[in-house]
């Protein structure tokens, strides 16, 4: 069978590495950094089967706990992903009901938040409240594009690997297709965003300078008054003047980044979570 992580352990064979010796003294929270939303999801999925599979070679990826780890299906494991829309503190508080009991199998309680950045507020945090009063028996995995965009205290008390960038290379998807897709993400937090700009060699340097040209056309529209794409209607009915001028300078920051040499999909990720955190504060 092929399991979830098959395929990233080839194209992040950096980090494969790091995670067996890791797995020697599994830190109580590691946070995966960079790379693409699948990689670093199936990177955690990894994390979680490794530390609890009983086999040999672990993580076997077939024995029962592979497989049900896989199917999201293992009872000490709990998969918060915030791909889906945001992480709130009641579900937050969900899983800090369970920490103190033991796990039900022989390893541990293996905790991923995916794309951690859609903890809100409380969400976070009550899980800090989790990673400073550690129950032993319980492992956090925390999934984000770049630690700057978590609350920092979550980060110093993690163990923090960053995944290599994807390759670019490859389609040349259109522009207004994307530009829909973005408007989508940042109006409702879901859509296929966040998988479009994961999959590799979706986006190149050229596309990304475009998407972003275009954000600030709509700002400029926005801000004075005179909407006339759909992206420009979203942020004109729901920022003020205040954050239009922020997202400004997230354009600007992003734009700078990609001149730099910063992953093109990485930026844009980053771009898209910011708006939608000024859109729905
Ligand atoms: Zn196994």
């Amino acid at each position: 069978m092929t399991t979830p992580w098959q395929h990233t352990l080839s194209t992040q064979p950096r980090i494969a590495g790091f995670l067996e010796r890791l797995a020697q003294a599994p830190p109580s929270s590691l946070l995966l950094e960079g790379g693409t939303v699948a990689e670093r999801l199936a990177l955690g999925l990894f994390w979680a089967a490794r530390l609890m599979c009983r086999e040999e070679a672990p993580p076997c990826g077939t024995c029962r706990i592979c497989l049900q780890i896989v199917d999201d299906a293992c009872r000490d494991l709990f998969l918060l992903n915030g791909a889906e829309g945001s992480i709130k503190v009641d579900t937050v508080r969900e899983v800090r009901a369970v920490l103190g009991d033991p796990p039900a199998g022989r390893g541990p309680r293996v905790i991923i938040l995916a794309e951690a950045q859609a903890l809100i507020d409380g969400a976070a945090n009550a899980l800090l409240k989790s990673l400073e009063e550690p129950c032993p028996g319980n492992v956090f995995v925390l999934l984000a594009p770049s630690r700057e965009i978590l609350l920092p205290t979550l980060v110093s008390r993690s163990f923090v690997l960053t995944l290599g960038w994807p390759h670019e290379e490859g389609d040349d998807p259109d522009l207004r297709d994307s530009l829909g897709l973005l408007t989508e993400f940042i109006r409702s937090g879901k859509g296929a965003w966040l998988d479009w700009t994961g999959r590799k060699g979706s986006v190149d340097a050229r596309m990304a300078d475009a998407i972003l040209r275009e954000v600030q056309r709509s700002l400029v529209q926005a801000g004075y008054g005179n909407p006339l794409t759909e992206l420009s209607r979203l942020l004109a009915s729901r920022l003020d003047v205040v954050a239009v001028r922020q997202v400004g300078v997230i354009v600007e920051n992003a734009l700078e980044s990609l001149e730099v040499g910063a992953n093109p999909a990485v930026v844009l990720e980053w771009v898209a979570i910011r708006m939608w955190n000024l859109l729905h504060k």
